[in-house]
């Protein structure tokens, strides 16, 4: 089965009860049982839900894993992901990454005696000096939230396997459209699918794939230890939103490339990152590993000024200036007062997220509205 495909049929299967085409939302705590223990294949709804197996299963189709395991948000699958470590272990993570991601690293798992190295990963060879016996998990992001860095899967999974560290790719910007990870060696994919996977700005839900039988078994229990899940519903509504994952995307691509293209043509426009352009630093592997460059685009105006930064984001109309990603509308964010604000500020110059940076979801709207909002709002 092809991806498109996949989205729409991938591990599902009609309601064996009435046949209903969407599984239906199981809005339950708990399931009969005939005798202790006799169940039909649900206890307690913590340790599965039919609606969230279902969402599961297509996470795992569209991953090309083996294991789809759903959480109560992005954060909550990255916290199980290092509850597989113990203290005295290290990681070693992207320099350039999601803020909430380097909070929940320093803030409290280094109180647990894990120890975090971020660096730039720009060359996977740069790894090699920060491995040592304790070191049990590489966390990747490519491309990277907010700078658009890439990097190369394939060779950190080649490093990862030499060492036998567990290599996990955040894949929330490019989700299983662009890039599988799992098929470039990677052993956990992680998403928010807050952003892409849902589509629509209305969930709030995390995700991790693997294609280990062991790896998967691990994490179930976690999973069900910590207790950090999502409800049916919302299970449902991300089962829904993957549906249309590969046209939505598709569009997100289109005007993602006309949107970086237009602020790189603006006399105005001092950088544009975006993965997409020929002279971006890891242009020819995003080229590899990806099928297209994403929604994805930021870029700071000439001046590198705080406060035409934010002129420009309260000027948008059409962009609307909030937090968050991945949804059907075009969203602005200022990322040093917004998503990265819990990195510090000599931490966060150093990978470019500088006070000027504004970062563009950009949407499935018409790209004529797009870009008239820009010109408007760039003046
Ligand atoms: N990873 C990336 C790349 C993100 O952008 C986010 C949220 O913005 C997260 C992880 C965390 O996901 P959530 O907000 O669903 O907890």
């Amino acid at each position: 089965m092809k991806f498109n495909t996949k989205t729409i049929h991938g591990n599902q299967e009609h309601d064996k009860a009435y046949g209903s085409v969407m599984p239906p939302i199981y809005q339950t705590t708990t399931y009969a049982q005939s005798t202790p223990g006799a169940h039909k294949g649900y206890g307690y709804s913590r340790s599965a839900n039919p609606t969230r197996t279902a969402l599961e299963n297509s996470l795992a189709s569209i991953e090309n894993g083996t294991h789809g395991l759903a959480f109560g948000s992005g954060m909550a699958a990255i916290d199980a992901v290092v509850k597989l470590l113990k203290s005295g272990d290290e990681v070693i993570a992207t320099s350039d990454l999601y803020g909430g991601t380097y909070r929940l690293f320093t803030k409290i798992f280094e109180d647990f005696g894990i120890k975090f190295h971020f660096i730039e990963m720009d060359n996977a060879s740069k790894l090699e000096a920060y491995i040592n016996v304790q070191t049990k998990l590489i966390w990747i992001e490519t491309p990277t939230n907010p700078m658009m860095n890439i990097i190369d899967i394939k060779a950190v999974a080649t490093i990862a396997k030499k060492h036998n560290i567990l290599l996990a790719v955040d894949n929330t910007f490019a989700t299983p459209y662009l890039q599988q990870p799992l098929d470039l060696g990677a052993d956990i994919v992680m998403h928010s699918a807050t952003k892409y996977l849902g589509g629509h700005s209305d969930v709030v839900l995390g995700a991790l794939i693997v294609k280990d039988k062991d790896l998967a078994q691990k994490l179930y229990f976690i999973q069900n230890a910590s207790g950090a899940v999502c409800g049916p519903q919302d299970s449902f509504l991300v089962l829904r939103g993957i549906k249309t994952l590969h046209v939505r995307m598709q569009r997100h691509c289109e005007n993602g490339k006309a949107v970086a293209e237009y602020l790189r043509n603006h006399p105005k426009i001092e950088n544009v990152y975006w993965p997409g352009f020929e002279d971006h630093p890891n242009h020819i592997i995003a080229k590899e590993q990806m099928k297209d460059y994403g929604g994805m685009v930021s870029f700071v105006a000439k001046g590198n000024s705080y406060a035409n930064a934010i002129r420009i984001v309260e000027n948008l109309k059409l962009f609307t200036l909030a937090e968050s990603l991945g949804g059907v509308e075009s969203l602005a964010g200022h990322p040093a007062s917004m998503t990265h604000a819990s990195i510090p500020k000599e931490e966060r110059e150093k990978t470019g997220v500088v006070d000027a940076l504004i970062r563009l979801s950009v949407g499935i709207e018409d790209i004529d509205d797009l870009i008239a909002d820009l010109e408007q709002a760039i003046g």
